[in-house]
């Protein structure tokens, strides 16, 4: 896989639109006053839009690849979901024609949940709890062959470019291929630089990021971890795969995920890591649970094997994983 492979070019494609689209329902929806905070219609719209985008794009290519996704159209054929519906079929309409919102839902579904040998991993929207909040979110696509990610596209539209300007530029997309590096492009993808993680050596030169949700990981003992290794710079709350691809960049230095007291055996999606772990990994990084052992993409749609995610620079990744021993 490189840079002009096939795959590489339909998946940055279907990012860049389905990242479009998502903007465009954030803005249109957002803040409309007959949203309640706890009324989801935004994000649901969003990431059964952002799906059958990709979906449609992934599988126009590559007919016969397995495509693991999120969302399916179950619950969108209610006939109290008819206004979803409807709304779905007109913000994909105004990216890909299409001609039914029966064709939109068939779309959605050619997402499946079986692992093959060679599959998709597909998050339409990473992060909803973000993407309502108006903070971060990301679409995450992987190409996964014999277990291991061979490519990873991450868009997070509302992410800026460049640290030292964060209320500058917003829109990243990040690309990884196996053995041949990570790289940053803009929301249209261009502007194509590589990326490499940071060269910090000692635990308290580190920045730590994590969830912004306290169900999602176990922000007590990342605090306690923090101590142990002397790290004094507050940990950077993010949502989404962003915070892989703000390590990638060099701005973190560990992304810790031990799993929230409030769900303790909580088994983590090969969607919310596919891709931001090999952009994690390309730009020089290491990616394991928290105790040390691979990501497993091979199991199914859960990583099994796995317990939480511990990522680094690589540098400070044994030290790491020695103080979570405690
Ligand atoms: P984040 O934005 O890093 O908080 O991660 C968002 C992802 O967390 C969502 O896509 C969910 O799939 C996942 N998630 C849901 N419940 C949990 C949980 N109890 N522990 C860890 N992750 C979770
Ligand atoms: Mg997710």
């Amino acid at each position: 896989m490189d840079q002009n492979s096939p795959e590489t070019m339909a998946a940055i494609r279907a990012a860049i639109k389905a990242s479009a689209l998502c903007e465009r329902i954030r803005t249109d929806l957002a803040g409309k006053e007959s949203l309640l905070k706890s009324d989801r219609s935004p994000v649901t719209i969003a990431d059964y839009g952002s799906q059958a985008i990709v979906c449609k794009m992934i599988r126009e290519e590559f007919p016969h690849d397995t495509i693991v996704a999120e969302e399916d159209s179950k619950e969108l054929r209610k006939s109290d979901r008819l206004k979803i519906l409807e709304q779905v079929t007109n913000y994909v309409n105004a990216f890909i024609p299409v001609s039914s919102s029966e064709e939109v839902c068939s779309w959605i579904d050619f997402g499946s949940n079986s692992v093959t040998d060679r599959f998709w991993a597909l998050d339409p929207i990473d992060g909803t709890k973000g993407f309502l909040r108006g903070d971060q979110y990301a679409i995450a696509l992987a190409l996964i062959e014999k277990g291991k990610v061979a490519l990873g596209v991450l868009a997070c539209p509302n992410l800026y470019t460049d640290v030292y300007h964060p209320f500058g530029k917003k829109g990243c997309l990040f690309l990884a291929l196996r053995g041949k590096g990570s790289f940053q492009m803009d929301s249209a993808g261009a502007n194509k630089r590589s990326i490499f993680v940071s060269k910090a050596k000692s635990p308290s030169e580190a920045i730590i990021t994590e969830s912004v949700e306290p169900d999602h990981a176990d922000h007590l003992t990342h605090q306690r971890l923090a101590q142990k290794l002397n790290i004094s710079k507050l940990s950077l709350r993010m949502d989404s795969q962003a915070k892989y691809g703000i390590l990638a960049r060099g701005e973190v230095t560990l992304y810790l995920r031990v799993p929230s007291p409030a769900e303790p055996s909580y088994k983590e999606n090969i969607w919310d890591h596919a891709a931001g772990s090999i952009i994690a990994e390309e730009a020089g990084g290491r990616v394991t649970d928290i105790l040390g052992r691979p990501l497993d993409f091979s199991s199914g749609i859960k990583m099994e094997k796995n317990r939480g995610v511990l990522v680094s620079n690589g540098i400070l990744h044994e030290v790491v994983l020695k103080a979570l021993e405690m």
